[in-house]
């Protein structure tokens, strides 16, 4: 079994309960934005660190090592980006963050937090683009974040997602699928719960998740923290 996650955030209140619903698994992998958004930026980066997950480089995890332009942002998330770069990464957080790859493959997973084609920032929504990756590897599940809503692309047919729901089992042993288990962090989909999955490789399928977490604890965190009280309030929305 292994554990898939995204898009944390910087929101330790979910890392924490997904975590724990992941104690029983073999590994957990990670598709990257740690940090951006959240009050607790070192706190996740330490955990991730702590647990050897492995993990790739997400927008905001670049944004805050210098890769990638503020203005590449809207004004709410690059405020936070700013905040968590200038004023709560610590050297050791940094130099994480410098050390992630944007792709890696683990056999027969390819992990990226956008698309194969812009690893770090294509928001992977359509059919037209999952063909694309679809060409671009070889690998039999690609799993990617980013948008942070739950999507599977299956090769076979690929011309709209579907999006998962929570207990949904999807297979990936007769075709091969492009896989997005939502966000940890910051859910996007009205549902405001946490969001990952597990792979049960006896099976070769992939099962979606939701988990309650201590929403308001996050919110509060935020606006205590100065950083924008939109950034807190969205996760009571799951927008
Ligand atoms: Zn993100």
């Amino acid at each position: 079994m292994i554990g898939v996650i995204s898009d944390i955030h910087s929101n330790i209140h979910a890392l924490e309960a997904v975590l724990d619903k992941l104690k029983e698994v073999d590994q957990v992998i990670c598709l990257g934005d740690l940090v951006g958004y959240g009050a607790h930026p070192n706190e996740c980066v330490e955990r991730v660190r702590g647990m050897k997950i492995p993990c790739v480089l997400g927008n905001h995890d670049a944004a805050c090592i210098g890769l990638l332009s503020l203005g590449w942002f809207n004004p709410h998330a690059a405020n936070a980006v700013r905040w968590t770069m200038e004023e709560e990464l610590t050297t050791d957080s940094l130099r994480y963050l410098r050390s992630l790859p944007t792709t890696r493959r683990i056999e027969p997973f390819y992990l990226v937090h956008g698309s194969p084609r812009e690893p770090t920032t294509e928001y992977l929504t359509d059919g037209s683009q999952a063909r694309a990756s679809f060409d671009i590897c070889k690998e039999q599940v690609v799993f990617v974040g980013h948008t942070h809503v739950p999507l599977v692309f299956t090769e076979l047919g690929a011309t709209e997602g579907i999006a998962p729901s929570e207990g949904n089992r999807v297979s990936y042993e007769e075709a091969r699928l492009i896989y997005n288990p939502g966000a940890v962090g910051q859910p996007r989909d009205g549902d405001p719960r946490a969001a990952y999955s597990i792979v049960d490789t006896s099976s070769s399928s992939i099962l979606q998740y939701r988990v309650e977490y201590d929403v308001q604890g996050a919110r509060v965190d935020i606006i205590e923290a100065g950083l924008p009280r939109i950034l807190g309030d969205r996760l009571t929305l799951g927008c």
